[in-house]
């Protein structure tokens, strides 16, 4: 199969969708990979890296759509390359589409086949290409957290951890899934003290065993929310509803009882937000303040840290890749359940449900 690599063109994706190394791995199983120019630059990796592993380096996207078979991105495909996308093309990325229309509609046009990084799901469940730039994601969190919450940066002025004889600051985690756990053990290495919410009273159970001490893990509700959220220093927004929009969870009306600099970071951003005030915002501008409540909401967390980030999405992806070329996406989809679970959009038609229930569309 022709693979095409193309180059990041969101504000501030760094990141690349395959390494040297995949190139190489692809390459030897007898693919033919085209990678954009400077696609693997911001990630550290040269044209040179990755020619020398058998890659033939093109000079356009518009190049790559042309002749890919099957076309990867980390990004979803925007708006100036709609039009490049074939009948009958692979995309295989990330799209998100329940909470862009936009994109669901140009790529039901294109009569592409969309198949989401997203909504791959792994033998023994879970989303395993969502997982590592979740790691990812939860731990800035934490770390950019406690960056707002300094005065200097709009916050309320108080260290995440305190100091001996001075109370730490109070962290509001809501979701224990992968990105609330690994926001909360961060949170708890610096020495606040944190609320992990979640709705799943078996992965409460399970999380009340592995964190530390200072990590209270608790029943997800709207009251308990109402109550934490005053007290909060820090509101990290971590949930998800497979292939549906996030839930607000912290209404208007929840914020004006929140402490002034107070800071939300809503990572759940990129299925539309689990705060009733979010909005995407990018790196270059990553704050905004409603009610005098700091907000964090940039939709591509991991794009800042692009080299953690490359490798640990490559990681995943790179099997799954190797699958479909191998096989094709009739065959890989018809024998791996994970590979048909992330089919959204097919030749024209959605196939996967939360995204059809979104816009009100047919499956
Ligand atoms: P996950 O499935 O591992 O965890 C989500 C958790 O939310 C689950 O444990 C679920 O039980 C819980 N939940 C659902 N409804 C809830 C509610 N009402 N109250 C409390 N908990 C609730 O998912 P994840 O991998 O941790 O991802 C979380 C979100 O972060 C997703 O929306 C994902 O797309 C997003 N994300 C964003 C970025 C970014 O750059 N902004 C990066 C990675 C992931």
């Amino acid at each position: 199969m022709i693979i095409g690599v193309l180059k990041e063109i969101k504000a501030n994706e760094n990141r690349v969708c395959m390494t040297p190394s995949g190139v190489e791995m692809l390459h030897q199983s007898g693919h033919q990979v085209l990678v954009e120019q400077g696609a693997g630059e911001a990630s550290g990796f040269s044209d040179a890296d990755y020619a020398a592993e058998g890659a033939e380096i093109v000079a356009t996207a518009g190049e790559v759509y042309a002749r890919g078979e099957m076309v990867m991105h980390v990004k979803e495909p925007q708006p100036s390359e709609y039009q490049l996308i074939r009948s009958g093309q692979i995309v295989f990325t990330y799209f998100h589409f329940a909470a862009d229309e936009q994109l669901t509609r140009a790529m039901i046009e294109r009569e592409a086949v969309c198949i989401a990084y997203e909504t791959i799901e792994g033998p023994r469940g879970g989303l395993p290409l969502l997982t590592p730039m979740s790691e990812v994601a939860g731990r800035m969190a934490a770390q950019q957290a406690a960056k707002y919450v300094e005065r200097a940066q709009g916050g309320r002025g108080i260290l995440l951890g305190g100091v001996p004889g001075v109370q730490p600051a109070t962290v509001l985690v809501l979701g224990g899934g992968v990105v609330g756990t690994h926001a909360a053990q961060m949170a708890c290495g610096l020495g606040a003290k944190v609320y992990l919410l979640d709705t799943n009273l078996d992965r409460l159970r399970h999380l009340s065993e592995i964190m530390p001490k200072n990590c209270i893990p608790l029943m997800s509700s709207p009251a308990t929310i109402r109550e934490l959220a005053p007290r909060a220093d820090v509101v990290i927004g971590a949930v998800l509803v497979h292939g549906a929009k996030a839930p607000k969870l912290i209404t208007r009306a929840t914020l004006k009882t929140m402490k002034k600099g107070a800071v939300l970071v809503d990572v759940a951003i990129d299925q539309g937000g689990c705060f009733e005030t979010s909005h995407p915002t990018t790196h270059q501008e990553p704050t905004f303040v409603v009610d005098g409540i700091l907000h964090y909401c940039v939709a591509n967390m991991p794009g800042a840290v692009p080299l953690t980030s490359t490798l640990a999405l490559t990681n995943a992806t790179l099997t799954y890749a190797g699958v479909i070329a191998d096989k094709g996406w009739q065959t890989a989809a018809r024998d791996d359940a994970g590979i048909r679970s992330g089919l959204n959009i097919v030749n024209g038609k959605v196939v996967y449900p939360g995204v059809a229930e979104a816009f009100g569309m047919e499956l």
